[in-house]
């Protein structure tokens, strides 16, 4: 078998059992799993049994490829519609980037780590071309105000607590952030934007990287 039919079989098994089996139940996120190839964003020479492994994955720089089921859930949270601009906090390998844009949302991406913005800029629009994505080096704390409000904010580390800065670039329309929260124990959480008004939803329990606080004079760059 050559690798592009296992690869494609990998990932169908992926999305029928570690998704849609585990409670993933819209469509556009299930298709948009099924298009993504998974391997373009793990380090070359990973088996390709653990680029669709439902657990996460060292990419390098002390970071790791979010877990499938995980990142499908959380987009599941933010409750999206195509053509909603979202912002997200840590781009890493890029993967969830490319999930977002193949559903027709226009992305902000933000990174801390250079040369992983540098990597997810070459490999997201390979494997969705016409996509509508900036990707920016910047401190996910501080959101991105230029192109705020945000339909959606989903981060991919865990703050301690909740940062302020991202709930004011929420759209107070209904605006939806989605993060782990929590030093030890973390928990997936939402809050939905109505005006002044802060909704704030728990769920389930979670373990991500820390969303690191880089020092005062750290300054980013649009790459
Ligand atoms: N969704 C990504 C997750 C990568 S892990 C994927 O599946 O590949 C989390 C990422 O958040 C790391 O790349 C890390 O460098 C980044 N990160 C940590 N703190 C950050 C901060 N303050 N601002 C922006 N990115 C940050």
């Amino acid at each position: 078998m050559n690798s592009e039919s296992s690869s494609a079989i990998l990932r169908m098994r992926m999305v029928r059992r570690d998704l849609a089996g585990a409670g993933i139940d819209d469509e556009r996120i299930l298709n948009a799993f099924m298009k993504i190839p998974r391997e373009k964003f793990v380090p070359p020479g990973t088996r390709l049994a653990d680029a669709y492994g439902d657990y996460p994955y060292p990419i390098g720089f002390g970071q790791t490829i979010s877990q499938p089921f995980i990142v499908a859930f959380m987009i599941q949270m933010l409750e999206i519609e195509p053509g909603d601009r979202i912002l997200e906090i840590g781009t890493g390998s890029g993967y969830q980037t490319a999930i977002l844009a193949s559903m027709g949302m226009e992305v902000v991406t933000l990174e801390l780590i250079p040369d992983l913005i540098v990597s997810a800029k070459k490999a997201v629009p390979a494997v969705v071309p016409d996509a509508d994505i900036k990707f920016i080096n910047a401190d996910g704390y501080q959101g991105w105000s230029p192109a705020a409000p945000y339909d959606g904010i989903i981060v991919s580390a865990a703050p301690v607590s909740i940062p302020d800065e991202l709930e004011k670039q929420l759209s107070p329309d209904g605006g939806r952030l989605v993060l782990p929260s929590g030093e030890w124990q973390q928990r997936l959480i939402s809050v939905t934007r109505d005006g002044d008004n802060l909704i704030m939803k728990k769920s389930l329990p979670v373990r991500f990287v820390p969303l690191v606080k880089p020092c005062r004079h750290w300054k980013g760059k649009s790459v």
